[in-house]
């Protein structure tokens, strides 16, 4: 792809923005399969434009594997490169690649926000906060139907896309935190789904996690970025329900923890190690999830063979 050509995508000419997302509801008498795709990173650089085409090309085979058909992909955010530090134009460019490898992909999409997919929430940010794609609202006028946050049933199961990224008030750099109004949203659509229903929830920054620990050794200090800070003031709004899995990315490893009755995991990466290479001896991938009658899951992580550019 030549310089001309990324300049055109940038400017959205000729782009169709993805499927948007509907909320159709399949009977819950049959499993159903979704496909999940986190830090997906699209960058013109390293082949990372050509990679997401990869990974969508894989994700219609997979998802169209007769008695295994997925009905939908969950993103989990990171969807671009970076808005944090980039110019308006750079960010235009890499949401336009992205829209644009996602072109083909045949079946619904609902986006999960991601510390990357804000704009300007860094000290080395030149974007003015006025500017109409500062801050989340890019996202959410692009992905998120005008929101950061949402819901919605699909075969007897619901789901909740979460804004996981907070911003610290003191550096004003973003931050692991679900705030509070949504949190007040999220015990009121909890409330409506009731305690029967199984539910899945998407959360860019991860819950939980210990790969930190398990690399760099038990007293490694996390900071405020890696994990959800606030999860043990509102973990009891999810253990009143039935919360069968939380998915989450941002740490590019694939990591599954299972506490009482939730699983958490963090669903390897799209573009692996920045589009280096595997992380941790992980391809890049994406996942396939199983959901079932008896609110039972599955989860399965996928490669679409990538081979680093030089
Ligand atoms: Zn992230």
């Amino acid at each position: 792809m030549n310089r001309r050509s990324l300049l055109e995508l940038a400017a959205g000419a000729a782009i169709g923005l993805p499927h948007s997302a509907k909320s159709e509801n399949v009977s819950p008498a049959r499993p159903f399969r979704f496909l999940y795709a986190t830090d997906i990173h699209v960058q013109p650089e390293r082949g990372g434009f050509d990679g997401w085409k990869q990974c969508v090309t894989k994700m219609n085979v997979v998802s169209s594997v007769p008695e295994a058909e997925a009905d939908f992909l969950i993103t989990g955010g990171d969807l671009i490169l970076d808005g944090l530090e980039a110019s308006i134009e750079r960010s235009r460019l890499e949401w336009s690649l992205f829209d644009e490898g996602l072109k083909e992909f045949r079946l619904p999409c609902y986006h999960t926000i991601g510390n990357h997919d804000v704009v300007g929430w860094s000290p080395k940010s030149v974007v003015a906060s006025d500017h109409h794609d500062y801050g989340k609202r890019a996202f959410a006028d692009r992905y998120g139907e005008g929101k950061t946050y949402r819901s919605f049933d699909y075969g007897g199961w619901h789901f909740v896309l979460l804004d996981s990224i907070g911003r610290n008030v003191s550096t004003g750099e973003y931050e692991g935190r679900i705030d509070d109004e949504q949190l007040s949203w999220l015990e009121g659509d909890l409330a409506r789904t009731g305690k029967e229903t199984p539910i899945i929830l998407v959360s860019h920054i991860p819950f939980y996690s210990v790969w930190h620990q398990v690399l760099k050794g038990p007293g490694f200090h996390l900071d405020g970025k890696a994990l959800v800070a606030n999860v043990f003031e509102f973990r009891k709004i999810l253990e009143a329900h039935n919360v069968k899995l939380v998915l989450s990315g941002h740490g590019h490893v694939l990591e599954k923890i299972e506490i009482g009755r939730i699983h958490y995991i963090q669903g390897g990466a799209v573009c692996g190690m920045w589009w280096k290479g595997p992380v941790y001896g992980n391809p890049e991938g994406f996942g396939i999830v199983e959901c079932r009658p008896d609110g039972s899951f599955s989860w399965q992580y996928e490669s679409f063979d990538w081979k680093i550019r030089a």
